[in-house]
């Protein structure tokens, strides 16, 4: 993978219309852009007119998940190999909203790795801690978990198409980030129990992200609110490849 990897989580936003409009937009603004990769992780329905818009363009498409099992009955899920076929290229896994409001745990998430790395997609899986969990002195704990359910999830041959996402579940969509010390912290400890390459996750915005990516174990963003509109995203994928030039 290039040095950074800034990946939108637009949630539950942009139906088919308005992510036809957006891609278009973001194609033009990150054109020429070098020593980043960029991603987009529309909902469902949107992921056709998204992998449409940017065929031919280095801005590649995730989902936001995905299913453990091929095919089914699980009404309302949506498969790996189905979104492969749509040229969706991987997707998030575990996300802290998809952990606290759609109880998601170690061991599902491990499952939807498994089969979203068997389905020949790449996966971005997501570990944090709470609020309450860092104050009561447990993040070390609660990442180590969370970490090691996801390596016992991959097969050697597939650790390549595995990137990790750090998201302190408190900097998620409240404005508050963790400070560079803290996210290097937390990076270093998953990087010791799993060599994987690792984003940051937590209110990035035009103006935190170049001290966030600057550390030396963060490499790359997700990013949520600031994902929606073209120019503040436009904004961090630069911000991902100055930060790669000066690595
Ligand atoms: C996210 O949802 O993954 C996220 C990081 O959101 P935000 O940037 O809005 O905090």
């Amino acid at each position: 993978m290039p040095a950074m990897l800034i990946a939108g989580n637009w949630k539950m936003h942009k139906a088919a219309g308005e992510t036809i409009e957006f891609c278009t937009a973001l194609r033009a603004a990150v054109e020429g852009l070098d020593g980043v990769e960029i991603v987009v992780c529309p909902p469902y329905t949107s992921l056709d007119e998204a992998v449409r818009t940017l065929a031919g363009s280095e801005i590649h498409v995730f989902a936001q998940n995905a299913h453990w099992e091929p095919e089914g009955a699980f009404t309302g899920e949506v498969s790996a190999p189905m979104l492969a076929e749509l040229g969706v290229v991987g997707s998030l896994v575990a996300h802290s909203e998809r952990r606290q409001l759609f109880a998601e745990t170690n061991e599902s998430a491990a499952r939807r790795i498994a089969g979203v790395l068997d389905a020949g997609l790449r996966v971005i899986a997501c570990v944090g801690e709470t609020e309450q969990e860092r104050e009561a002195g447990e993040t070390e704990a609660v990442l180590t978990r969370q970490v090691e359910a996801i390596r016992g999830a991959v097969e050697n041959d597939d650790v390549h198409r595995l990137t990790i996402a750090y998201e302190p579940v408190w900097a998620i969509g409240t404005g508050r980030t963790a400070t560079p010390e803290q996210a290097e912290e937390a990076h270093a400890l998953i990087r010791s129990l799993f060599d994987v390459p690792v984003l940051y996750g937590g209110s990035v915005k035009p103006d935190n992200a170049s001290v966030l990516l600057s550390q030396p174990d963060v490499d790359g963003a997700l990013v949520g609110g600031a994902s929606l509109d073209v120019e503040p995203f436009a904004a961090i994928c630069r911000a991902g490849a100055e930060a790669a030039a000066a690595a």
